[in-house]
């Protein structure tokens, strides 16, 4: 079922609270990585076009409910200004008299951004009552941040229950692109998972394992797996408690038929800091050593499975990227990925990253700027910030 778009929100001259995702990096004051900004820019740009005034609300970081400095958005409506080429008000708080004043005042075409909305406690809490008080800074409601769509938070759930709400065209894009990934993938669909822990990913494996045709797993969670089907892992990371997890899902991929691929070599050392790095094959690790990437042969076969697919969904980094000589693994998948011919899809923050580093962006056909919520979709989850919004 698809949600109500903006696009049908009578906005002229009418005050509209956006709720982006502008959760962005920073480093010294400034925003280092502006994506989820621009991801953003369609949907602010049509309504601006359209003679609404719009008053932006964002989280950043996790300041916990209290005013914390380096969290604040100045840097971010800084960055906005530069990419609309138009000025961006704040007003250093996300509600009370002077953000109401400010709301009152603004003119069609003009912004107001509201501090970061996890300053007041009442946002991760749902507050009915913080949540009448956005509500009142404006007549409609339009929700384009797709990465806190899986939070039931007052930005998300709250105020759009109390204001006519609408979907913004990211949040409409994800979940359209997302939802067909589940409905009706071209075949054969290809997932590679990886990243730090199964623990974090296992709901997202199950569900995959039941809808694609072949599952390709590295980084730390094949790890675990690989423990489960009896290999020497050494001092990898492992999750001993998932081990039985592990199995089942092996087990459940093999009678559905989906092709289960896991590393057959790895790149190992002794410490995460070693210099001294091996390739070796899994089944000859030392006890002593840890496997921080996967191998070149892992890579070649991946890469084979990759070329065929239909639908490619990526999460999760092969190896230790961040560390040169742990990052091979995952910088070879993502040429595969972006080579295929295939509808590709990558999703999670650590993985968008990867991206970026493997400099092959563009040639991705989908970029989720939801982690998280990408992930809770793909469970075949509602998200509540979804829910909230009224059909089309
Ligand atoms: P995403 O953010 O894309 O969802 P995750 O957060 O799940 O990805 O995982 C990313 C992290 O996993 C990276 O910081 C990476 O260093 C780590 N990682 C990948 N492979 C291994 C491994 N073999 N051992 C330890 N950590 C790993
Ligand atoms: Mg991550």
């Amino acid at each position: 079922m698809t949600k109500r778009s903006f696009e049908e929100a009578d906005v002229r001259g009418k005050r509209v609270l956006v709720r982006v995702d502008f959760n962005v990096p920073l480093s010294d004051g400034s925003v280092t990585d502006d994506t989820r900004i621009r991801a953003a820019l369609p949907t602010l740009q049509s309504l601006l076009d359209r003679g609404a005034a719009l008053i932006l609300a964002t989280h950043l970081g996790r300041p916990k409910g209290k005013t914390v400095a380096k969290y604040s958005v100045a840097p971010v409506a800084a960055r906005l200004e530069e990419l609309l080429g138009h000025p961006v008000k704040t007003v250093g708080a996300v509600t009370g008299p002077n953000v109401e004043r400010a709301a009152l005042d603004l003119k069609p075409g003009e912004i107001l951004m509201l501090e970061n909305l996890r300053f007041d406690p009442g946002e991760e809490a749902n507050d009915p009552e913080f949540s009448r008080e956005l509500a009142r800074l404006a007549e409609i409601y339009v929700n384009d941040a797709f990465g806190a769509a899986h939070r039931a938070h007052a930005s998300t759930v709250g105020v759009a229950e109390r204001l006519p709400a609408f979907a913004g065209r990211l949040l409409l894009n994800e979940v359209s692109i997302l939802g067909k990934l589940l409905a009706e993938p071209k075949r054969p669909f290809v997932a590679v998972l990886g990243g730090a822990k199964v623990s974090d990913k296992l709901a997202v494996l199950d569900q995959l394992a039941m809808r694609v045709d072949a599952l390709l797993l590295g980084g730390g969670m094949a790890n675990t797996m690989l423990l489960a089907l009896g290999n020497e892992m050494g001092t990898s990371l492992v999750e001993g408690d998932l081990v039985e997890s592990a199995r089942r899902l092996a087990e459940s991929a093999r009678q559905r038929g989906v092709e289960l691929l896991l590393p057959v070599d790895a790149i190992v050392a002794r410490s995460i800091d070693d210099e001294q790095v091996e390739t070796v094959a899994i089944g000859d690790l030392h006890p002593e050593q840890a496997v921080f990437d996967i191998g070149p042969e892992t890579v070649d076969l991946f890469c084979a499975k990759i070329a065929t697919a239909g639908t490619i969904f990526w999460n999760g980094p092969m190896g230790v990227f961040e560390k040169a000589p742990f990052a091979a693994g995952t910088m070879g998948v993502a040429r595969c990925v972006a080579d295929s011919p295939g509808f590709t899809v990558v999703g999670g923050g650590d993985s968008i990253a990867a991206i970026e580093q493997a400099g092959i962006g563009e040639r991705i056909d989908h970029i989720s700027t939801g982690g998280g919520a990408s992930l809770e979709l793909l469970e075949g989850r509602e998200l509540p910030g979804v829910a909230v919004i009224p059909d089309a």
